[in-house]
C-alpha cells in the first residue's frame, strides 16, 4: 500500500472492517500516511468460492464432481485439494481450449485429479517355472517393496527379483507402492519371511 499523495509506504491502519457481498469478501481499510498525515480509504477483495468441475481418477474409474474454490486463487499441477472423495492431487488443468500446468482458478473449466487416499494397486507375479500365479494387491501408497524382500503371499514364500515401476525395471533396490506396476518373484525354500501380503490380495 502507498500513500496516494506523497507515495510513501509508511502507512498506519486506523480501522478495518470486513464486508461480504454475494460474490466477494471485501476488507475495507481507513489508513493514515505516516509521512504527510493524509488519511485515505483502501480496500482489498477476494472472490467467494464457487463450484468448479473436477474429474477424479480412482484406480480404473473416473468420477465427475465439483469442488468449491476461490476464483482469485492460483491452482497448479501437483497441488493437493480436499474433495468430496478425500484428498486428491491435481494432475492437469483445463482452461479454454487447452491444458496448462498452472492457472488463475477463475479461468479454469475442468480440473483433473487423482485420489491420493485410496490404496495403490499393484500386480504380483509368482514364477512357477514357466507357469505364473498372478495376484492383484492393494497396498498403502507409501509401502516400500525391496528386491531383497522375502514375502509370504497366499500359499507361497517368495523372493522378489524384479520390481517394474511406471518408468523402469528395478533389479536391485526398492520402490514405493504408488509407482509400482508389477512385482516379479520366485518361490524359495524357507520358513522365514519379512512380511505377509496375503491379506492385501484383491479378490
Ligand atoms: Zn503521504
Amino acid at each position: 500500500m502507498q500513500c496516494p499523495i506523497c507515495g510513501s509506504d509508511e502507512i498506519e491502519i486506523l480501522n478495518s472492517k470486513e464486508k461480504s457481498s454475494k460474490k466477494n469478501f471485501t476488507e475495507e481499510y481507513l489508513l493514515k500516511c505516516q509521512d504527510c498525515n493524509h488519511v485515505f480509504k483502501d480496500s482489498f477483495s477476494i472472490k467467494k468460492p464457487r463450484p468448479y468441475r473436477i474429474i477424479i481418477s480412482e484406480l480404473e474409474n473416473s468420477i465427475k464432481t465439483t469442488i468449491d474454490l476461490s476464483p482469485s486463487d492460483q491452482l497448479e499441477v501437483g497441488d493437493i485439494l480436499l474433495s468430496d472423495l478425500g484428498q486428491v492431487e491435481v494432475t492437469s488443468i483445463e482452461i479454454e481450449g487447452k491444458r496448462v500446468k498452472k492457472s488463475l482458478i477463475e479461468n479454469i473449466i475442468t480440473i483433473w485429479a487423482s485420489s491420493i487416499e485410496i490404496p495403490a494397486r499393484i500386480g504380483f507375479s509368482v514364477d512357477l517355472h514357466g507357469k505364473v500365479d498372478s495376484y492383484k494387491l492393494d497396498l498403502d501408497r507409501d509401502f516400500e517393496i525391496s528386491t531383497k524382500s522375502i514375502v509370504k503371499i497366499d500359499k507361497y514364500i517368495v523372493k522378489i527379483h524384479v520390481i517394474k515401476t511406471e518408468e523402469r525395471k528395478i533389479t536391485n533396490g526398492y520402490a514405493k507402492a504408488n509407482v509400482i506396476k508389477r512385482v516379479y518373484s520366485r518361490p524359495i525354500k524357507t520358513k522365514k519371511y519379512d512380511y505377509d501380503l496375503t491379506n492385501k490380495i484383491v479378490k
